[in-house]
């Protein structure tokens, strides 16, 4: 491309600063797009891709294009592909310039900071998320752009950085460049793999650097002034946030006012096993909101309610007194009349953090303005209601909440009631509101009744009866007059136009009064957009203000949702305490039992502590109810630390620093993992990390290898959750090895439960009730029976699983597997051996067998083998 024309030389000279991003070039009313961008932007964006011979050496220039006035829709599809999108403007008039008009990029929007209404859903938070390090600290700071939310808090290593960022699921990522080569990047790949990352300069990550930019945008003196102190990794992080803000947005996010550090131990730990397992705000199989916890219990009916119990779900307290605090205003918040007037009132109350957002960022419309003032005139009369109640929290959430009349005001007097969706077009700002708004108004009104007068004046000036003034927008006012009547014509008419039937004309005094009109009506536009600009700022100096009041009135409607689904389902108040217990009585699921697929829900109890009750083993067949029970008791814990009343008659809660959930491998084919090997790195993180405040739900754990192998690790694992007793987690332990149940022989803090079922006529009846006492055996073989297997087979199951059985118990009566090398008496097992003295040669060949590869008729085979070498 020898010779560019200067257009295209101003377009590569700005494309060259946004080699990552889709520039979209204004040109009149069009953002168009060039080369290897349009060739990409129109396959996304499914236009037209064209082209124009631009280049002297003869080489087309791909060319595609979207008009500007409509760009939003085709900006949320580049977006939603993952793209980023550099908005580049004309920035001087093009009529007041010859030649070339300068073009700036004004605004670069990337996934992890969009802010328009159609690239977000009004419930779920957008986030860009920043890793950074500061000697063996990880910082991890996030910033939901549309909302102005702004965290940040450090841990340990890379996996604790990444538990948390998969705990925001962030929409973006930014890491420091160097993490390409130290090998930081590929140990956060488990965050990092699906989305999209943006590398930013090392430079950015130097501590009188974030000093600084933490001073631009939160007027501190120094990060410590907001309590960031003892988190100078997070510090790093966030300061990379605004270092790219800076870079996209062009200094105009004055909502991000603050950042509120926070360290992950002050909330119940859950990491993103547990959160995946126990389906807090996703199903595990759809990943759908629907049928999870979060969507079961949301009732809010505000977004900024919706997205702030989502948080309270992902964060539960452990503070005793905030539990307590939200208890008694869910409490409060019960009866139905005093929470539907607070309902209805929030029910008119827009997302006024993203108002807030867009109204900083100068992007909100009048329309979003209205609907600024819509909802604060809300806020009198809920303050109203809130008077008559007591408890601690909502007192604090009254003193909170601003009326912020004067924006009430403000705007009421300046925006019509229903102004439209366009800036540009006038009709935004109300008659009185304006001195010289108000006269050129009136100088148009006058010269449309002049032009009006005129036209009756000419009709008998000239006896045309059919004479009319009209206006185009190519000759403005004219005089039309049909052609049956032209003779009448006056010599001062100046001919413009002929059509097939009449002939146009002007006159000076026409052209005179139309330039005082539309004279008045463009500078009423411009005027009119200046003034709104104007208003924008002033309530955009007002964010910090409308940021508090919106946090205010989110979380009143948490606190009202949660009466709300309490009132609903007949939940209880839980106490949640400083003890070990976790003792619930009639306990149901909150969301099986609101699925009601039929069969009717039964609850159960549960008692968990440290003492004679540390390890529940919970026996009973497939489908009886094990995996339901267990995470039933996690989620009631959980809903009682986010201050929830819970589905259950009784609860009594000894507070809880972390749950763990380990689910066996074949309930979690889905995620195409090896497996086995998952399942073994989540066991192993819990026996180092849980202690005795904790709760561990394992369910089914070793299911993922071999039956020998699976056992073994099982009883093993059991063993040491048991026998350490500074860290004897409460724990709830499923498996359908039934064998496992010999342990509370020897083990004084384990107890047998299972899911009771009744055994008639050869079948089986699950009951769903949870009792003492070990499940005799496995019922395996009724459930296949259930399942349909051939009866041939099931009979022939039968038979083998007698023959094993018989090897099962020492002369003395205790359990074979158990026996120890180590530390167990004598007399309780002299063999290791599962066959006792039958030879190592069965045991070699059980030992080679991968019984999950098997078919049953190679299993039969290989019984048959072992039974002819014993
Ligand atoms: P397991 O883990 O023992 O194989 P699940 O917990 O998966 O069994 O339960 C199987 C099904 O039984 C569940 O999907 C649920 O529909 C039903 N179920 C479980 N517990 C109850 C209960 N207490 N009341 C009614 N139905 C239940
Ligand atoms: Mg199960």
């Amino acid at each position: 491309m020898s010779e560019l024309t200067p257009m295209m030389r101003q377009y590569l000279e700005i494309k060259a600063d946004h080699p990552d991003s889709i520039l979209f070039f204004r040109l009149g009313d069009f953002y168009e797009m060039f080369l290897d961008d349009a060739v990409k932007a129109s396959r996304i964006l499914d236009i037209t891709l064209t082209s124009r011979n631009k280049n002297s050496d003869g080489a087309d220039v791909p060319l595609c294009g979207v008009p500007y006035h409509s760009a939003n829709p085709y900006i949320a599809k580049l977006i939603e592909a993952g793209e980023k999108v550099a908005i580049c403007e004309q920035v001087e008039d093009p009529k007041s310039v010859k030649g070339i008009v300068r073009r700036e990029v004004v605004r670069v929007v990337t996934p992890g900071l969009v802010v328009d209404a159609d690239c977000l859903s009004p419930k779920e938070n957008n986030y860009i998320l920043s890793f950074a390090t500061s000697g063996e600290a990880w910082g991890v700071a996030y910033l939901d752009l549309s909302t102005g939310e702004f965290r940040l808090t450090e841990l340990e290593g890379s996996s604790g950085a990444c538990a948390e960022a998969a705990c925001v699921s962030p929409r973006e990522i930014l890491v420091p460049a160097v993490f390409r080569e130290n090998g930081s990047l590929a140990s956060l790949s488990s965050v990092t793999g699906e989305r999209i990352v943006t590398f930013v300069d090392d430079w950015v990550y130097d501590a009188d650097y974030a000093g600084r930019v933490f001073r631009n945008q939160f007027g501190v003196e120094s990060p410590d002034a907001l309590g960031c102190e003892g988190f100078p990794a997070g510090v790093l992080a966030a300061a990379a946030v605004l270092h790219y803000l800076e870079e996209t947005q062009k200094g105009k996010a004055a909502h991000v006012s603050t950042i509120t550090p926070y360290k992950t131990r002050e909330f119940l730990v859950l990491d993103e096993t547990a959160r995946r397992n126990l389906e807090l705000t996703a199903t595990m199989s759809e990943g759908k909101r629907r049928g999870s916890l979060l969507g079961l219990m949301d009732r809010t009916v505000t977004a900024m309610g919706g997205r702030k119990l989502k948080q309270w779900i992902n964060y539960p307290l452990i503070s005793l007194s905030h539990i307590k605090e939200r208890q008694d205003a869910v409490e409060e918040l019960l009866p139905a009349g005093l929470r539907g007037e607070i309902v209805g009132q929030l029910t008119g109350v827009y997302d006024l953090e993203r108002l807030n957002g867009r109204i900083s960022l100068a992007s909100a419309s009048a329309k979003d303005l209205v609907a600024l003032r819509e909802s604060l005139q809300r806020i009198p009369s809920l303050l109203d209601v809130l008077t008559s109640m007591s408890c601690a929290l909502v007192r604090s959430l009254v003193d909170g909440i601003d009326p912020l009349t004067d924006l009430v005001d403000l705007i009421g007097r300046g925006i019509v009631e229903n102004p439209p969706f366009s800036l540009r077009d006038g009709g935004i700002i109300a008659d009185g509101y304006h001195a010289e708004l108000d006269d050129l108004r009136s100088i148009s009104r006058e010269g449309k009744g002049y032009i009006a007068r005129l036209e009756a004046k000419e009709r008998e000036r000239t006896g045309i009866t059919s004479l009319k003034i009209r206006y185009n927008k190519v000759f403005g006012y004219y005089i039309e007059v049909t052609r049956a009547n032209l003779a009448g014509i006056p010599s001062d008419y100046i001919r413009k136009q002929t059509l097939a039937n009449a002939e146009r004309y002007i006159t000076p005094e026409l052209k005179e009064y139309e330039e005082k009109v539309l004279g008045a009506e463009e500078r009423i536009t411009e005027l009119e957009y200046a003034l709104f600009q104007e208003m924008r700022v002033t309530v955009a100096a007002q964010s910090e203000r409308i940021a508090r009041t919106a946090d205010r009135l989110a979380t009143l409607d948490v606190l009202a949702s949660l009466a709300e689904l309490a009132h609903e389902r007949g939940y209880n108040r839980p106490v949640v305490d400083e003890g070990d217990a976790i003792a619930i009585t009639d306990g149901r699921h909150p969301v099986i039992e609101a699925m009601s697929l039929g069969e009717r829900f039964v609850p159960n109890d549960v008692l968990l502590d440290g003492s004679e009750n540390q390890l529940l083993m919970i026996t009973g067949p497939n489908m009886a109810g094990k995996s339901t029970f267990m995470r039933q008791v996690a989620l009631i814990v959980l809903m009682s630390q986010m201050g929830s009343f819970v589905p259950a008659g009784e609860a009594r809660i000894g507070v809880v620093d972390r749950i763990f959930t380990r689910v066996g491998a074949a309930d979690n084919l889905a995620r195409g993992q090896s497996t086995f090997m998952v399942e073994m790195t989540e066991a192993a993180q819990i026996l180092r990390e849980a202690t005795s405040r904790s709760l561990v739900v394992l369910d089914e754990i070793g299911r993922g290898t071999s039956t020998f192998d699976g056992v073994s690790i099982a009883w093993a694992v059991a063993e040491y959750l048991h026998d350490r007793p500074d860290h004897a987690a409460r724990t709830l332990f499923a498996t359908h090895y039934h064998e496992l149940t010999e342990l509370a022989v020897t083990r004084g803090r384990i107890k047998n439960f299972n899911i009771a079922v009744r055994e008639w006529n050869d079948q089986i009846i699950f009951l769903r009730k949870i009792v003492p006492g070990g499940a005799s055996h496995s019922y395996g073989i009724q459930v296949a029976r259930l399942a349909g297997l051939p009866l041939t087979v099931i009979e022939r199951a039968r038979e083998i699983l007698q023959n094993l059985e018989k090897g099962e118990f020492s002369a003395e009566g205790i359990p074979r597997i158990a026996g120890s090398r180590k530390n167990a008496a004598p007399k309780h097992s002299p063999q290791l051996s599962l066959f006792g003295g039958e030879g190592d040669r069965v045991v070699e060949r059980l030992k080679e067998l991968n019984l999950s590869v098997m078919t049953p008729l190679e299993a039969l085979n290989v019984l048959d083998e072992l039974k002819r070498m014993v």
